[in-house]
């Protein structure tokens, strides 16, 4: 699908599940290459030698339309052939590499041992599925997001697949973020973006080690394009995953009106659920203006839904500005 010139030109800022719902919504709405997705990398890792990137994979996988519905992550109807051998072999096999998944693993670490970056293989990837928009890594440099809980700092997989994010986190932390680099492209789509979204993802561990990229939130801020975030949360409730649990352990209310606040200093809009717009007086108290509609994708139509909803308020806001 290609873009009129009349579409807007979007970023949207994506973690794993929840980003990649929003962002295929968008890219529903018929963005083509005026669809940019900057994806989180701290979640990276390396197992059995392969360099596994879960959160552009997700978005990889549910825009190219492979995604397992049931999960939101990995491929629809992929088996597990693989990672039952290495069972065999006594091997702790805690995180679940699908057959067909392995091959993306595959084929990208192979090209990063040829010297190839992150941003060009995903780009080629995303290509090969048939995907306009472009999956854009955070930074092609190494980033790892380790929490401090009770047992002590955990790397990110720890924490959340092995001990399936049942610690308490006291603080987080981003290894590497300072000699991160921001890739061309990512500056140059937030450069002349018409709007920029922060998608329904955990603020913490997703949207945080984004911003957290030396360069990219001066050049989100310095970018006349409203930024327009939807809320991760639910009727006080996370829809899968730690969010509400981190909110409360690191000191913030457990709530849209919550995840307004910690984004107070770069969001112009929060898109709030219709189950909470009782809320709508305190977002916007902290300055911001607050659009109330239904946030919980269950369908493509609702995905799609909420992107030009999205796309809707960041456009008045931009005229508001302009007026
Ligand atoms: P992860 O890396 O796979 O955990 O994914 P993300 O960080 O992108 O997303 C996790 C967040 O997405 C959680 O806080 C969820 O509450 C939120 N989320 C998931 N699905 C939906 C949805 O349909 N609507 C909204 N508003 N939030 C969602």
């Amino acid at each position: 699908m290609s873009a009129g010139d009349d579409s807007p030109r979007v970023v949207a800022l994506a973690g794993g599940v929840g980003g990649a719902k929003l962002a295929h919504g968008l890219a529903l709405t018929g963005l083509g290459e005026r669809l940019s997705v900057v994806v989180n990398t701290g979640d990276d890792f390396t197992l059995y030698g392969l360099h596994i990137s879960p959160d552009l994979d997700t978005v990889l996988y549910t825009l190219g339309g492979l995604a397992n519905p049931e999960t939101g992550w990995g491929v629809a109807g992929d088996t597990l052939i693989t990672h039952e051998m290495l069972g065999e072999y006594g091997i702790e096999t805690w995180f679940m590499l699908g057959d067909k998944d392995l091959a993306t693993h595959i084929l990208r670490t192979e090209r990063l041992r040829n010297g190839d970056s992150l941003s060009e293989i995903m780009g080629d990837l995303a290509q090969g599925l048939g995907i306009n928009a472009r999956l854009l890594p955070m930074t092609d440099d190494p980033v790892a997001t380790k929490l401090a809980t009770d047992a002590g700092l955990l790397d990110f997989q720890e924490y959340f697949v092995r001990r399936r994010h049942g610690d308490d986190v006291h603080r987080i932390e981003f290894d590497g973020i300072d000699a991160a680099r921001l890739p061309e492209p990512v500056g140059a789509a937030l450069d002349s973006a018409d709007v920029i979204v922060i998608c329904p993802s955990n603020p913490f561990v997703s949207v945080d080690p984004i911003l957290a990229v030396p360069g990219l939130r001066e050049r989100m801020l310095a970018s006349p394009a409203p930024v327009v975030a939807v809320s991760p949360i639910i009727g006080g409730a996370a829809v899968k995953g730690p969010a509400a649990q981190m909110l409360a352990s690191l000191g913030h209310d457990v709530s849209a009106a919550g995840v307004a606040a910690y984004y107070r200093e770069f969001v112009d809009v929060m898109v709030i659920d219709t189950v909470d717009k009782n809320l709508a007086g305190d977002v916007e108290a902290l300055g911001m203006t607050v659009a109330v509609t239904d946030t919980l994708m269950q369908s493509d139509a609702d995905r799609r839904a909420l992107a030009a909803f999205t796309l809707e308020v960041g456009r008045s806001q931009r005229l508001a500005r302009a007026g």
